[in-house]
């Protein structure tokens, strides 16, 4: 319900507008966004870096309704490589296709793809491509696959509440690429194409994930990024992984930035990678109304910034 409402409300520009000028909400957005600036998200991968946990660059936008736009965004990610590989830092770097032009057209976003897919591995890392809303679900994997066939550095999110994934993820495991960031979902979606019970979107979760972690899927390539903050969830993976004998560079933890920062830095040091997404820029506001609806205890983190 409160998740619903919220995913509603990040679509609301007028509301955004307001919102975002109120100083209260900027400061307690400030607990799950890096800053503004590019240089706020590398000062934040340094810091993770500095504690054994590696990072994932997201460059805040979504659904740009111009080549301008998508041209511009594309132009931004470039240079966020350069300056990180610069400073000798290789964090991954996870993209929106709505932020690179699909709504303007996928033969745009596609080329936009190619570029920053192509910079990354000249520089040496990863494209991690984000999971939006089900009406992008397919283009987003045909794109991914596209893209990936020719770029091993490319991985894509999947999400355990559609009921699709099943056969997706059996899809790309079959195709040798499953190279795969595995969530829960974050958008509102109906019953008929997604679980609505949580119960549900976990047990999902958790017969997904062991299909990626099991023996027969790593031979054909399979890398699953565990995205989760659910303790339940990664006991039962860490389970597993000793159970079956899974080699630690098969698969990863991955979390959000701000959010269970005392678990990041336990698996870090229980010598487990770990790896933290890290959003920075302007366009914070619909990101952190996902945040919030996640979690009725954050809109009292937020009111108790309006008394600060
Ligand atoms: C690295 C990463 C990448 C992601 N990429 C995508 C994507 O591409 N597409 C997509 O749809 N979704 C994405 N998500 C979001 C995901 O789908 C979930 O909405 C989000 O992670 C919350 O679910 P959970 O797995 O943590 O489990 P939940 O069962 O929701 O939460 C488990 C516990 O985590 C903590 N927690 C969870 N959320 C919050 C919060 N907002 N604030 C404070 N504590 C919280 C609480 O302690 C909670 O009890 C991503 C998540 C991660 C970690």
């Amino acid at each position: 319900m409160l998740r619903a409402l919220f995913v509603s409300l990040s679509r609301n520009r007028t509301l955004k507008e307001r919102v975002m000028r109120w100083d209260f909400v900027a400061r307690a957005a400030a607990r799950f966004v890096a800053g503004e600036r590019l240089e706020d998200g590398i000062r934040a991968i340094q810091e993770l870096e500095a504690a054994g946990i590696l990072g994932i660059l997201d460059h805040l936008g979504e659904n740009v309704e111009s080549l301008q736009d998508a041209q511009r965004a594309t132009e931004d990610y470039l240079l966020a490589l350069d300056r990180l590989a610069a400073l000798g830092l290789r964090p991954h770097l996870a993209v929106k296709l709505t932020h690179l032009g699909l709504d303007v057209g996928d033969a745009v976003c596609e080329r936009n793809l190619r570029r920053v897919v192509e910079r990354a591995a000249a520089v040496g890392t990863v494209v991690e491509i984000d999971m939006e809303g089900s009406a992008y679900t397919e283009r987003t994997l045909a794109l991914y696959r596209r893209v990936a066939r020719d770029h091993p550095n490319t991985r894509v999110a999947i999400q355990a509440y559609l009921y699709r994934s099943a056969e997706d993820v059996e899809r790309l495991i079959e195709e040798g690429m499953a190279r795969i960031r595995l969530c829960k979902g974050a958008y509102r979606e109906p019953p008929q194409i997604a679980y609505p019970r949580k119960r549900d979107v976990d047990a999902n979760y958790v017969r997904l994930m062991e299909r990626l972690l099991s023996a027969e899927a790593r031979r054909r390539g399979a890398y699953v990024a565990i995205a989760t903050h659910d303790e339940r969830i990664i006991r039962h993976a860490l389970r597993r992984v000793v159970e079956w004998g899974v080699p630690r560079e098969a698969f990863e933890f991955q979390m959000l930035y701000g959010i269970r920062r005392d678990l990041q830095v336990r698996l870090a040091g229980e010598g487990y990678r770990v790896r933290v997404y890290v959003p920075y820029g302007t366009e914070w506001y619909p990101y952190f109304m996902r945040r919030l609806g996640e979690r009725p205890a954050n809109l009292w983190f937020v009111l108790r910034n309006l008394f600060r």
